[in-house]
């Protein structure tokens, strides 16, 4: 049996595939349907002639889903579900703010890095998903939310997985969405979230792409990150910071921290103050993230009293910091609670060792 068509989005816009002996215009008038207009069927491209589009619709599929699933939450955010060709499932999240509608979207099914913390590494890893998977989620939130796709003028690579980890595909992803004729992103406005892979961070510094690195550190220490975060064990935090200067000095653009207060763990004064020391001199901005509790994570949320005792010391020490507000907590909860709570858990493959990656 032949495997299911693939899908446009996994093709550059400029690489568009056309038919033999077609005009090379005809590929900016598919792109214009595909990320100007978010069309999700061949035969609303009426200026394509009937005979192209019947060859690519027999050899291609617009959307890389077979099911869309929408979960709108109380504070106006939306979980989405997609269901993957094969059968497996990945999630993002819409966020409608006023000025910057944004999409936080996946870059795998589950994830190999198995934060303590997370659900989504609860779920294991299952696979990486192809860039125009990942490229899709946009579109079809677009499409779902009637929106067209360039008013969505952020993006964030801080779903399912470690996108460092699936470097190729999240890459040509970030490509297809700053594309003029893709969805004309700025770079600037794209962040993209790691657990923190050295050898990775300093590959992506070498790319030009003034993106927003977002580090997930979640401890000042190498020996209370080793409790919460097992790549910890591979890449100590000195040698992280050292790939952040290296990308802060190829790019310029300053670096987010992310740091999920667990109450005991890692929201100590003292902490603080070591975070506080390990991010001098470089040019950063801390987001505390309240933790989101999802059954048999066996972590509690920090106090609100601890989460404001750790930003005051954070601000007293001159490290620019917010908390993040955690969107969508009433529509499935953390990164990966919806597929977790649809049993995807089950398709999940086995972890894979931490030290075997980047
Ligand atoms: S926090 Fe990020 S890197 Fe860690 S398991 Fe969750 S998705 Fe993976």
């Amino acid at each position: 049996m032949p495997g299911p068509a693939p899908s446009l989005y996994d093709h550059l816009p400029s690489e568009l595939p056309l038919p033999e002996g077609e005009p090379a215009y005809r590929r900016r008038q598919l792109a214009r349907w595909l990320y100007q207009h978010g069309a999700q069927d061949f035969e609303v491209m009426t200026d394509l002639p009937q005979g192209l589009r019947d060859g690519l619709a027999a050899e291609h599929r617009i959307s890389p889903f077979t099911a869309v699933e929408r979960y709108p939450s109380r504070d106006g955010s939306v979980r989405y579900l997609f269901t993957l060709a094969d059968g497996s499932r990945t999630e993002a999240v819409y966020m409608p703010y006023e000025d910057r509608k944004t999409v936080c979207v996946s870059s795998m099914v589950g994830c190999p890095a198995g934060c303590a913390f997370c659900a989504t590494g609860a779920l294991g890893y299952g696979r990486n998903l192809t860039s125009g998977e990942i490229v899709g989620q946009v579109l079809a939130v677009a499409a779902h939310e009637g929106v067209e796709p360039r008013a969505i003028r952020n993006l964030v690579l801080m779903g399912m997985g470690e996108a460092l980890l699936n470097y190729d595909h999240a890459l040509r992803a970030i490509r297809t969405m700053i594309a003029p004729e893709g969805l004309d992103l700025s770079p600037r406005r794209i962040t993209l979230s790691t657990v923190g892979l050295p050898g990775r961070i300093r590959r992506l510094a070498d790319e030009e792409l003034p993106l927003v690195l977002a580090i997930s550190l979640h401890a000042p220490d190498d020996a209370t990150r080793r409790t919460i975060i097992p790549t910890a064990y591979a890449h100590g935090v000195a040698d992280i910071l050292d790939a952040v200067r290296a990308y802060q000095q190829a790019t310029k653009r300053r670096v987010t921290i992310e740091y999920t207060l667990l109450r005991g763990v890692n929201d100590q004064v003292a902490q603080a103050r070591a975070l506080a020391g390990l991010l001098d001199g470089l040019k950063t901005h801390v987001n505390l993230i309240p933790f989101n509790p999802w059954p048999a994570s066996g972590f509690q949320e920090s106090t609100s009293a601890a989460t404001e005792r750790f930003r005051a010391e954070l601000e007293r020490l001159r490290v620019p910091v917010s908390v993040r507000f955690s969107r969508g907590r009433d529509a499935g909860g953390a990164c990966g609670q919806l597929a977790l709570s649809e049993g995807a858990a089950a398709q999940a493959a086995p972890r894979i060792a931490p030290s075997q990656h980047a």
